[in-house]
């Protein structure tokens, strides 16, 4: 039995997180020379390091390194008639009431107390429920109007249904087999909020697993499991992870099983990702709506049939903020060279997701220095994303670094002109090894690149 204390949600990381990003670069309130954009994030220099790796990391994990599974990247807008067969136009609702006191609106099924305004206290103060669609509408063309209607995707997931025949037709691939898209997703959230976590845009990592019928339940309990070995083999700690099995009243109409995989935030266990049995609804539907046939034939058993769906869909902003909080840790250490003690803020990302890999520190600025500097700079830059960073002493850069969550500093000092070597600091340890320039990369790759 794990005898580990299981792991409690820390509300004060929530600011805290919120704060770095904001004074590092990772995420920008938008439009904040407006006065801000409610709910809508910008993510700076760090943040679409940060964002880009979680999603090429799952890339690399759904499509890559498998032989089944191939990419898709389809389009943003799209016509009704794909909503209307998908059931999001008639079903894609949220429960919204408002504070007949406060004028607050909520989100029925998302409230603590059903009775009770969040807001101001109030009891029994809502409205009847309205259903809220959440789907954006715009017009495409210089006309509005009926005819011209058109939405935003608010899930990728219909892009890989309504391109079932053109993959099944074009790639070579049989059930079962799947289908690959990260991209942006928008919802008119009623209550947008807990910062990048809910957002009315924002991008999503979904696959679609085509599977023969008999298959469906031993597909859906694989998918559920390699999902959540994904976020742990990225260093998300066991205790703050788990895998929750939808109870039946929480699933939707078509599924047989769904189960999320939830990470503890600051304000306790909440949603990354949702792995669901989705049998044959979707294609079914499409084909219906469309007149296409969306089947397989299988010619060794001479037969014919719709393919099940299992369907992994995991939020890509939002997993950036779990790993981000995750990574989150604040210790008392010895600053280097100086023997005085004082605190870090140290993010301890897995290399795969850190937005630099590398920083590249001359010791100081004066000229002798730059070119060794310049010159290790371009020898590591092909492989791996790197800082320079030549103000301030190095104490403090490092400790930069280490708020950045960079695995690994190489810092260039004088004896670099002597001996042609560079001293490496490791962040979570702080040892520091040194290393000739000549055998740097070969030194660093297995520190980055390995699982
Ligand atoms: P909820 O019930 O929280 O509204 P959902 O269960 O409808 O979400 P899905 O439709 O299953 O969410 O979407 C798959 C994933 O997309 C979610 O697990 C989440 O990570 C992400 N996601 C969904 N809505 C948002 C949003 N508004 N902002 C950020 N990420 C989102």
């Amino acid at each position: 039995m794990n005898s580990e204390p299981a792991a409690s949600a820390d509300p004060g990381l929530f600011d805290k997180v919120v704060n770095l990003c904001k004074r590092r670069g990772f995420v920008y309130p938008s439009a904040e020379i407006y006065g801000g954009f409610r709910s809508t994030y910008d993510y700076g220099p760090l943040g679409v390091l940060l964002l880009r790796n979680v999603k090429d990391a799952w890339w690399r994990s759904m499509v890559q390194l498998r032989h089944d599974v191939v990419g898709l990247d389809a389009a943003i807008l799209s016509p009704p008639a794909v909503w209307e067969a998908s059931g999001h136009l008639k079903n894609f609702t949220d429960p919204l009431v408002d504070c007949r006191n406060c004028r607050e609106r909520f989100r029925l099924d998302k409230l603590d107390d059903p009775h009770t305004c969040p807001n101001c206290g109030k009891h029994d103060t809502f409205t009847e429920a309205r259903q809220f669609n959440l789907m954006f509408k715009t017009y495409a063309g210089p006309v509005e109007g009926k005819g011209a209607e058109v939405y935003l995707r608010p899930e990728t997931a219909q892009g890989m249904f309504i391109n079932f025949k053109n993959v099944l037709e074009t790639s070579r691939k049989r059930p079962p087999f799947g289908i690959a898209q990260v991209g942006k997703s928008f919802r008119n959230e009623i209550t947008p909020g807990n910062f990048v976590f809910r957002t009315r845009e924002f991008e999503q990592m979904e696959m679609e697993y085509f599977v023969p019928p008999d298959e469906a339940e031993k597909w859906y309990q694989y998918w559920c499991q390699e999902r959540l070995d994904w976020y742990r083999s990225l260093g998300m700690p066991d205790d703050r992870l788990r895998l929750r099995p939808h109870d039946a009243d929480e699933l939707s109409h078509y599924s047989s099983g769904t189960s999320d995989v939830e990470f503890l935030f600051p304000w306790g266990w909440d949603e990354l990702e949702g792995i669901a049995n989705r049998g044959d609804y979707d294609l079914t539907a499409h084909a219906k709506a469309s007149g296409e046939r969306l089947e397989y034939f299988d010619q060794a058993a001479n037969e014919r049939y719709v393919p099940h769906v299992i369907e992994p869909a995991a939020g890509a902003t939002r997993t950036a903020m779990a790993f981000l909080m995750a990574a989150y840790d604040e210790e008392e250490v010895e600053r280097e060279g100086t023997g005085k003690g004082e605190s870090r803020v140290v993010l301890r990302f897995h290399p795969r997701i850190a937005p630099y890999k590398v920083a590249v520190l001359p010791l100081s600025k004066k000229v002798e220095l730059q070119a060794p500097a310049r010159e290790v700079l371009s020898l590591v830059q092909p492989h791996w994303m790197a800082d320079y960073d030549e103000t301030q002493a190095i104490g403090r850069r490092y400790r930069r670094q280490d708020e950045l969550g960079t695995p690994l500093c190489v810092t260039v000092d004088f004896d670099t002109l002597d001996d042609r070597a560079v001293t490496v600091r490791d962040r979570d340890s702080m040892a520091q090894e040194r290393v000739p320039i000549d055998g740097l990369v070969d030194y660093l790759r297995p520190r980055l690149d390995g699982e």
